[in-house]
């Protein structure tokens, strides 16, 4: 198959963990000679990375491929992600679909379309029924017999890099479906996280994104701790900058905690699913810690990283969460000292253990609360902004694409402890470390 004279578009919903993987699935076509070019253009292959983590992400994945098949209609549609996996059958008969792919052959775009090009009775380009006999077949897999790990990372589209380090989870919390969707907890090597790493800086990338479905549980298949990690990553000169991506509170230990805090290269900043208050919506939802177990957690990280960015995920309208555990969760939220709530409405998961718990709280009252926690999430990061006027901290000002570099007026980056910061265009700023002095104009 001549690839050479094919483009292909990449879309991405979801996670970092989906945009690394996405970006790992473009370089392989790269690889072979296929153009990329942006999703408003005219291009020979659709690549949508999708998302199953609520009903909403999987319509807006719907959504979006009629979309692509409606403007595009001679494209070679290629779905791959969590969605994928779930529901391969379902996409696979949607119009225009040509190729679904699941989480173990979601890296085999390539090979999957010099397969079909084999087929007597097709053309790929152009989009022939005929074309897609072969691949109109759903490609997932049983994820709980996958064992082998796919290393991801982006780069060449972003300033910062995400590198998937882990992948699926072991948990099964009682409202989530990602374990269906990417099967069992498993992880790189520590030597394969270090070689990316210094792949990725080779590349003139500043900062890294530590990401998985479960960061924390790094190494969990071998003697490799992910505190281990953490400590061969930060032996690494060139690497400017690390983030871990999100942690889960029974896996955050205090040796990670002050590890942090010491570190030039680890940024201070904590994103931390808490997703109750309240230790009986917890138990529902099958977490593995307490309310009290969160707070010390908390109170850790701002007695050893006092500037750490602190972003904490929060469940709202759980099954079974009652007026008074709502009260609960209000309660710790307004008293911890944190930086942020990403607050989440419950999502009715086919195949969840939660579709079980008694008490469905109704849509309105669902809406109230994410509203009254958003209001919360609101003061606290104002606050937190407000602490640091008139102090000095660097700021990774990120790159944009080359078309919209003459249109911009201003750029935007983050500091160490993830405040974002705007300021007057300038191309000398772009990919560059620089200390501003924070004012509420460069922070707002
Ligand atoms: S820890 Fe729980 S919520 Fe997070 S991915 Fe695993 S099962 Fe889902």
């Amino acid at each position: 198959m001549d690839f050479t004279n094919l483009r292909a578009a990449y879309i991405t919903l979801g996670c970092k963990l989906n945009y690394s993987e996405t970006s790992t699935i473009r370089r392989s076509l790269e690889d072979k000679g296929v153009a990329t070019v942006d999703e408003k253009e005219e291009a020979d292959i659709f690549i949508i990375n999708t998302c199953s983590v609520t009903d909403v992400a999987e319509r807006k994945g719907r959504q979006l491929l009629r979309k692509i098949v409606k403007h595009h209609p001679d494209a070679f549609v290629v779905v791959v992600g969590c969605y994928a996996q779930l529901h391969a059958k379902e996409l696979v008969e949607m119009e225009g679909v040509d190729l679904v792919l699941g989480a173990k052959d979601k890296f085999k775009v390539a090979q999957y379309l010099e397969e079909i090009d084999k087929q007597p009775t097709h053309d790929v380009i152009g989009g022939t029924i005929g074309a897609a006999i072969q691949s109109r077949q759903p490609h997932s897999c049983d994820v709980f017999s996958l064992s082998d790990f796919d290393l991801s990372c982006s780069f060449g589209d972003r300033t910062r890099s995400f590198l998937k380090i882990q992948d699926g989870c072991d948990y099964f919390c009682s409202y989530c479906t990602i374990p269906f969707a990417r099967g069992r907890s498993r992880s790189a090597t520590i030597r394969q996280v270090l070689d990316a790493a210094k792949e990725i800086v080779r590349r003139d990338v500043k900062e890294i994104i530590l990401t998985g479905v479960n960061t924390g549980d790094f190494g969990r298949n071998s003697s490799e701790t992910f505190l281990d990690l953490l400590r061969a990553l930060d032996d690494i000169e060139e690497v400017a900058r690390i983030r871990i991506s999100s942690i889960e509170p029974n896996l955050l230990t205090d040796d990670i905690i002050s590890f942090v805090a010491k570190s030039e290269r680890f940024m201070p900043h904590f994103h931390i699913p808490l997703q109750s208050g309240s230790n009986k919506v917890l138990k529902l939802m099958k977490r593995r810690y307490t309310r009290e177990l969160f707070t010390d957690k908390i109170t850790t990280i701002n007695a050893v990283c006092p500037d750490a960015f602190i972003g904490v995920d929060i469940i709202a309208g759980m099954r079974g969460e009652t007026t008074s555990c709502f009260d609960d969760s209000l309660h710790l939220v307004e008293n911890l000292t944190i930086s942020q709530l990403h607050v989440f409405p419950y999502s009715e998961r086919q195949g969840t253990e939660a579709l079980e718990i008694k008490g469905v709280v109704s849509q309105a009252e669902k809406h109230r609360r994410v509203e009254v926690l958003r209001s919360i999430s609101e003061s606290k990061l104002k606050s937190f902004y407000q602490r640091f006027e008139g102090q000095t901290r660097h700021v990774l000002f990120e790159g944009t694409s080359e078309s919209s570099k003459q249109k911009q007026a201003t750029i935007s980056g983050f500091t160490d402890n993830y405040i974002r910061v705007t300021v007057p265009y300038s191309l000398e700023l772009t990919n560059h470390i620089v200390p501003v002095l924070l004012t509420k104009e460069c922070t707002s």
